[in-house]
């Protein structure tokens, strides 16, 4: 019998943890190739620490190929432009690729046109390394000449977390650099309270953000969309307006156009719809996981707001994947399901020498368990973390926690 074809696009949290689990659950008796647009691995969270010089690119990066390598998974560096689900292959920037299983982790890129003036480059973003070296050449020039500093999160966006550990980080890089009284420091968040964080909030969490921006004297405006970002102003859309000199502003993530061009299984966003298996909803061989695949947001809030999938979600979803495709491979029906909702929620927000740590026994309500430690020790936890899960990555223990 021929070795069964598995195909997986992005090389990232999902697409790396999905290609080298599947691997290991069959005990390497499957062909998988990972196409990537990237040929890096690079670890986004840490990407609020990049402006301010207290990480580089190679820092919080790998190259994939030799990963892949060690573990028997073919490597691609190149682009998914076409996926024909029903011939089963994709188009590449490097040609085309058969599979009998496929996996969609092609992620997020920034929608800057949720907001005018965002494209234009007015205000800085991180979301993205190239965006986060952009942000810390405009931070450099911020510190010879100083003004106020705008930090916010656009209607419809969902990392909040990233917001939030960027507003904080500000906040203790102007301490350090004597800036701290010379400076207004604003957040404007889509959130419809502070530390909803798009997941609904934990217990205590607003009063909690709350009191770290009173500490660190940081003005807000919640619950509020933005009408356009010009240069040096937001207009928000109760028709306030904030000047600034540096700002940065999360924006809504959407799914890449590859996946939005294939309609039979992509939403409107791009983003893939799938069942709590992680097979498609039309497809059995076609799986999505992590960012790519689709949460459906479970409230409505006076503006809109975003799910933030998050690294630990997309792990677990690649690994529900990489089960599911082992057991069809051996002919057997698929065991795994978890929604999104039900995965449980641990993440830490840094706050430079601070910060909290956020553990719920699931990521969207209804919760039994949810709760948030604040502290140093949340800080020393997100640099021990970075160096665990880029150890781990770097040499595909994916089946480690
Ligand atoms: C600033 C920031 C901070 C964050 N902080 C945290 C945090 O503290 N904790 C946490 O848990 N999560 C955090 N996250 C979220 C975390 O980064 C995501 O959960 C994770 O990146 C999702 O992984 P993914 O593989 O689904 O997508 P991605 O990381 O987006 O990876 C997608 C991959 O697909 C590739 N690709 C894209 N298009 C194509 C194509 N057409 N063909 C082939 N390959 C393609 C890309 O090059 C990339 O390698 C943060 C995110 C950001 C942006």
């Amino acid at each position: 019998m021929t070795r069964k074809k598995v195909l997986v696009l992005g090389g990232n949290f999902g697409g790396l943890t999905a290609a080298l689990a599947v691997r290991h659950e069959l005990h390497g008796d499957v062909d998988v190739t990972v196409v990537s647009a990237s040929d890096r691995f690079l670890f986004n969270p840490s990407l609020i620490w990049l402006p301010f010089g207290k990480r580089a690119p190679e820092d919080i990066t790998f190259p994939l190929a030799p990963t892949f390598e060690e573990h028997g998974v073919e490597f691609v560096h190149a682009e998914a432009t076409r996926l024909d689900l029903p011939q089963r292959r994709v188009e590449t920037t490097a040609g085309t690729y058969a599979y009998d299983y496929l996996v969609i982790a092609t992620g997020y890129r920034n929608n800057l046109d949720a907001v005018p003036g965002l494209a234009d480059g007015n205000a800085f973003t991180i979301t993205t390394l190239e965006d986060a070296i952009h942000a810390g050449e405009g931070w450099r020039r911020f510190l010879d000449d100083p003004g106020d500093i705008v930090i916010g999160a656009t209607q419809g966006a969902g990392c909040f977390g990233a917001a939030y550990e960027f507003l904080f980080n500000t906040a203790y890089q102007l301490r350090k650099a004597g800036l701290k009284k010379r400076v207004n420091l604003t957040y404007v968040t889509s959130e419809p309270f502070l530390g909803h964080f798009g997941i609904g909030g934990l217990p205590h969490g607003e009063s909690l953000l709350g009191m770290f921006l009173k500490k660190e004297r940081i003005g807000s405006h919640i619950n509020v969309a933005m009408r356009e970002v010009d240069e040096g102003r937001i207009v928000l859309e109760d028709d306030a307006a904030l000047e600034f000199k540096y700002a940065m502003i999360v924006p809504p993530f959407v799914g890449q156009p590859v996946v939005r061009a294939a309609t039979e299984i992509a939403d409107e966003k791009g983003y893939v719809k799938v069942r709590d298996t992680y097979q498609t909803e039309t497809r059995d061989e076609v799986y999505a996981v992590g960012i790519a695949a689709a949460v459906e947001v479970p409230w409505q809030t006076p503006t809109p707001v975003g799910i933030p999938k998050t690294g630990f979600p997309t792990e677990q979803q690649a690994h529900v994947a990489a089960k599911n495709i082992a057991a069809q491979i051996r002919g057997e029906a698929v065991q795994e399901h978890k929604t999104f909702g039900e995965i449980p929620a641990v993440c830490v927000m840094d706050a430079g020498n601070n910060g909290v740590i956020i553990l719920a026994d699931h990521m969207l309500p209804p919760r039994k368990h949810g709760v948030l430690i604040p502290g140093p020790q949340a800080h020393a936890m997100k640099l021990g973390f970075e160096k665990y899960f880029l150890w781990k990555a770097k040499h595909g223990h994916v089946m480690l926690p």
